[in-house]
C-alpha cells in the first residue's frame, strides 16, 4: 500500500471532510495542489513600473543577445527552450528524476549564435516571472520558442538536454516530490502561452497580423486604424463526478480514444450564455440522459496538454448529484458510462500501478535525455497510464478527474443521504 504525501490534496480532503461545514470549504478550497497549478515563480501582475518590467526586461535581453558582452549579466536571466511544444528538460542522476533545462543568457548566446538569436521574433520570447533570490540580484525567467533554430538540438543533446513532450514529463513526475510538481506548472504555463503564440498570428476583427507585447504578455494588431489588444484566452471544461447518493454509486464513463479498462468522469465545454452549473447538468443530460439536481464546486486545474489546438484548458470540477439514474449513452460522444459502487471504484484507485507508469515514464525520459530514444516516436505516450493490474482504473493523480473520484471514495454516506463525513483515518491507509 502506497502512503499519499501528508501535503497532498488528499490530504486536504481528510480535513475538511471531518468538519461539518465541509461543502464550504470546498468551495473555497485552493487549486495549487493540481499538477499545473501553484506555478513558483508566478508573480502578481508586472506593472511598467516595476525595476524590472516585463517590457523592460525584453528590451535588455535582445539587446544582450545579439552584444558582445559576455557577462556577467544583471538581470540574471534564466531562459527555458521549447521546441514544438516540447521543453527541455535534463536528467538528474542524483535522485534519478527530471528538471527543467534553464539556459543562462551566457549560454543561450553560446548556443544561438547572433544571426540565429536576431532571427528570433519577438514572439519567440514570453516573459514567465520574475524573483529575487536568496537577497541576491533579481533573476528574470523566459521561455523561447526555438522550433525554427534546427542546429540548436545537437548542441544540447551533447549537454544531455531533450525536448520531451510535456505530457510525458507530467506521467513522469512524482506527485508527492512539491519541486518536481514545481517544474511541470513552470513549463504548463510557458507552453500554453508559446502556443498561443503560434494561435495567436492574426487580428480577429480586421485580419491585419498581430505583434508581441509586453514581453509576450499579450498581442496587438499591427493594423495602425485597429490596434485591437488581445490577451492570452483560456478555455474552460466542466468535469463533474455525477454521484447517485441513495445506491452509494458514481457514474463513470469511457470514452473511445481512452486506453483499455479506463473510465472517468464526464466533462465538456460550456456554451456561450451558459452558467458553469448549467453546463454540467446539459452535458450530463446530453451525454447519458442522466438528470442533475444540486451542482458542488471542488477545484480547478489548469490543463495546458488537452487534446486539439486549444494552449490552456481550464478543468472546473464539481460533484453533479443525479435526479435520474437510467443511462441513455449519446455513443457520438462516448463508448460507454456506466454506474460503479464505491467498492469497484476504490479496486479502481491503483496506486501500484499510478507508481508503475511514473517510473516507466521517467526512465524514458532519462533514455531520451542521454540520447537512447532520439528520434522515437512521441506519440505514443498515453499509453504509459495503461494499467495491467485491475480489470479498471480511472486516470492518475495528476488528472482532476482522479481527485474527484478519491473525494468520493473517501467519503462515508451517512443514512443514504449522501456522502456528509469521513472516518479518521481512512485516507492514510490507501
Ligand atoms: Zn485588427
Amino acid at each position: 500500500m502506497l502512503l499519499i504525501p501528508s501535503s497532498s490534496i488528499t490530504t486536504f480532503f481528510s480535513r475538511t471532510l471531518l468538519n461539518p461545514n465541509s461543502r464550504t470549504l470546498l468551495r473555497t478550497m485552493a487549486s495549487n495542489s493540481h499538477a499545473f497549478a501553484g506555478n513558483p515563480i508566478r508573480t502578481k501582475t508586472p506593472k511598467p513600473t516595476d525595476p524590472v518590467s516585463p517590457q523592460s526586461a525584453i528590451q535588455t535581453l535582445k539587446t544582450l543577445l545579439i552584444s558582445g558582452q559576455t557577462g556577467p549579466f544583471s538581470p540574471d536571466f534564466r531562459i527555458l527552450p521549447f521546441r514544438k511544444g516540447r521543453p527541455l528538460a535534463g536528467w538528474t542522476t542524483e535522485g534519478l528524476k527530471w528538471h527543467l533545462g534553464w539556459l543562462s543568457l551566457g549560454e543561450c548566446k553560446v548556443y544561438l549564435e547572433n544571426s540565429e538569436a536576431a532571427r528570433l521574433g519577438d514572439d519567440a520570447f514570453v516573459y514567465l516571472g520574475c524573483r529575487n533570490e536568496n537577497g541576491d540580484d533579481d533573476v528574470v525567467y523566459w521561455a523561447v520558442d526555438v522550433s525554427e533554430v534546427s542546429e540548436l538540438v545537437n548542441e544540447l543533446g551533447a549537454r544531455h538536454f531533450c525536448f520531451v513532450e510535456l505530457r510525458t514529463l507530467m506521467v513522469a513526475t512524482d506527485w508527492a516530490d512539491s519541486t518536481a510538481m514545481g517544474y511541470l506548472a513552470i513549463a504548463g504555463h510557458a507552453r500554453a502561452l508559446l502556443e498561443w503564440h503560434n494561435t495567436a498570428r492574426f487580428c480577429g476583427y480586421c485580419g491585419c497580423g498581430t505583434v508581441s507585447a509586453e514581453a509576450g504578455r499579450r498581442k496587438q494588431c499591427s493594423n495602425e486604424l485597429c490596434k485591437k489588444r488581445i490577451y492570452p484566452r483560456v478555455d474552460p471544461v466542466v468535469i463533474m463526478l455525477v454521484i447517485d447518493k441513495d445506491n452509494d454509486c458514481v457514474l463513470l464513463s469511457r470514452q473511445s480514444r481512452f486506453v483499455p479498462r479506463m473510465w472517468s468522469c464526464l466533462a465538456g465545454f460550456i456554451e456561450p450564455g451558459e452558467s458553469l452549473e448549467e453546463a454540467v447538468r446539459r452535458e450530463t443530460w446530453e451525454e447519458t440522459g442522466i438528470e442533475v439536481g444540486e451542482v458542488v464546486y471542488h477545484s480547478s486545474q489548469p490543463w495546458p496538454v488537452g487534446a486539439g489546438s486549444m494552449p490552456c484548458q481550464l478543468m472546473v470540477g464539481f460533484f453533479a448529484y443525479a435526479r435520474t439514474l437510467e443511462i441513455n449513452v449519446d455513443k457520438e460522444e462516448l463508448e460507454d458510462a456506466q454506474w460503479h459502487s464505491r467498492e469497484d471504484v476504490k479496486k479502481a484507485l491503483t496506486f501500484a500501478e499510478y507508481k508503475k507508469a511514473q517510473l516507466t515514464a521517467a526512465a524514458k525520459v532519462e533514455q531520451m535525455c542521454k540520447g537512447v530514444e532520439k528520434g522515437q516516436n512521441l506519440s505514443a505516450d498515453f499509453n504509459v497510464e495503461s494499467g495491467e493490474l485491475a480489470t479498471m482504473f480511472i486516470p492518475g493523480p495528476f488528472a482532476i478527474a482522479h481527485h474527484l473520484i478519491l473525494s468520493w471514495v473517501n467519503q462515508v454516506p451517512v443514512d443514504g443521504v449522501g456522502p456528509q463525513k469521513q472516518a479518521a483515518g481512512s485516507i492514510s491507509s490507501l
